[in-house]
């Protein structure tokens, strides 16, 4: 093992990671990102890596956006904090609620602003049943979510997400939330046709809703398309589905789009590019494309009329919600969304393109299937493709093709056996040219790895 370098020590020493086994990684050291341009980073021993994940799936503008940084530090010099509790506000945080109320679907007019995904979805938990309760129905106060959704990492957001491994710690959950099948047709559609599983994924819902009872439900939640779970697109059928049976019994409709939001999908949200109008949607990442931690959770009329027309203080908020250098840099995000027209260009161009890109891989011996939508992707890694064939649980093939990229100089997650891919939305041409070439080189050295393992 070569040695830590001096950030490595410290870092081994004092820093614990979010979703880590600390001990291990102690031990070989973590790796040291020093900066980073365009789509690429760099890392302490100065290999150059391209960044299949923007980030965390949040870098959508890329890296090294010099106006961001110059808003950022002019609003420092201006105001760098004031709180918007207390009846007060500031340009930064107004300007961006108008800004995030015009890009976003139907009639989501309101923003109430935090700073991470997680804060986002406690405050959607918290205001669906403050909702409900303000129409004096109190009862009315089940979530029903997914099994395999991802919604944050706070308790609540943890209860709210089907995240079996999140569910083993920190327990008692938050109670009140109910879960439902996913809409994962590769793994669990079985026979039939993914339109038909679509529907029936769907219906679960409907089955749910009858048995806890229509009227104990507050809200359904979302991701359009489930990300942290290995990228999951649901059939065509499912969505419309969804929003039909929330309409029929009168239940909010939530969607989590704080990785579809801001372009992914090849509109500005999720719900768009699955044609449903939700009640209230939460963001982050892209929001800010990750340059400064802001997430913002967007209401709709009826929900925010509600509130407004109730006499009562709504009792929560964050010391941050609405920070002006961070809202400043959101909307500085925006308008070069708007000003270089990056959804239509992923919409109309790179996304096409790196579909095509990921059609050509799906050959591989590897690759069972591969879920695919706008700029975001999934591929199932098989030991045996034709006949379905997973590998046995002691081989980590995600964690074997993941140190693989690394090593190559290319960063592909791995969530399980699933290789996931999340660019920038301003990648080119030729930047995917060359990621793909380095997945399928990677996905070659995975193949020989097991080979020599004797696993296949
Ligand atoms: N919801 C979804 C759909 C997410 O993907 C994430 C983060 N990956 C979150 C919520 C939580 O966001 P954060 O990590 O900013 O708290």
């Amino acid at each position: 093992m070569s040695p830590q370098s001096a950030i490595q020590h410290e870092d081994a020493l004092h820093h614990l990671h979010p979703f880590t086994n600390s001990g291990r990684l102690n031990k070989k050291g973590a790796r040291v990102i020093t900066r980073a341009e365009g789509v690429y980073i760099w890392d302490e021993g100065g290999q150059k890596i391209i960044d299949g994940m923007a980030g965390l799936w949040c870098v959508n503008l890329g890296y090294g956006r010099t106006e961001l940084a110059d808003v950022a530090n002019e609003q420092m010099r201006v105001l760098p904090y004031y709180n918007t509790f207390f009846q007060t506000t500031h340009g930064p945080a107004a300007a961006l609620a108008k800004a995030i109320a015009e890009v976003t679907p139907g009639d989501l007019n309101h923003i109430f602003f935090a700073n991470s995904g997680s804060e986002a979805i406690d405050t959607i938990m918290r205001l669906a049943r403050h909702y409900w309760a303000i129409k004096g129905k109190p009862y009315r106060n089940i979530l029903i979510a997914r099994e395999n959704a991802y919604h944050g990492s706070t308790l609540a957001g943890a209860s709210l997400g089907g995240m079996g491994g999140m569910h083993k710690q920190g327990a008692p959950l938050v109670p009140g939330i109910e879960r439902i099948r996913q809409p994962y047709w590769y793994g669990e559609g079985g026979d039939m046709s993914e339109d038909e599983f679509g529907l029936a994924c769907a219906r679960a819902l409907e089955e749910k809703i009858l048995q806890v009872g229509p009227d104990n439900v507050a809200a359904f939640i979302g991701e359009p398309i489930q990300g942290a779970g290995g990228v999951i697109v649901p059939p065509e059928t499912y969505w419309p589905e969804i929003q039909r049976i929330c309409r029929k019994y009168d239940i909010l409709l939530v969607a989590d789009e704080v990785i579809c939001g801001f372009g992914r999908t090849g509109n500005w949200f999720g719900s768009q590019t699955y044609g449903i109008e939700p009640d209230m949607i939460s963001m982050a990442k892209g929001l800010s494309s990750g340059y400064l931690p802001i997430a913002a959770v967007a209401v709709g009329d009826r929900v925010a009329n509600a509130l407004i027309d109730h006499d009562e203080d709504f009792n929560h908020g964050f010391t941050y919600s609405g920070h002006p250098v961070a809202a400043a840099v959101a909307l500085k995000t925006i308008e070069i969304m708007q000003q270089e027209n990056i959804v239509e260009r992923v919409r109309d161009v790179i996304a096409p393109y790196f579909q095509q890109k990921l059609a050509e891989l799906a050959d591989h011996p590897l690759v069972g299937h591969i879920d695919k939508k706008g700029l975001v992707a999934g591929m199932a890694l098989m030991m045996d493709k034709a006949t379905k064939t997973p590998f046995p649980a002691d081989i980590d093939i995600g964690m074997i093709c993941r140190d693989h990229c690394f090593e190559n100089g290319l960063i592909m997650r791995a969530t399980g056996s699933r290789m996931i891919l999340s660019p920038p939305l301003v990648i080119t041409e030729a930047e995917l040219d060359e990621l793909f070439l380095k997945a399928r080189h990677c996905l070659d050295l995975t193949l020989k790895t097991v080979q020599d393992m004797g696993v296949i």
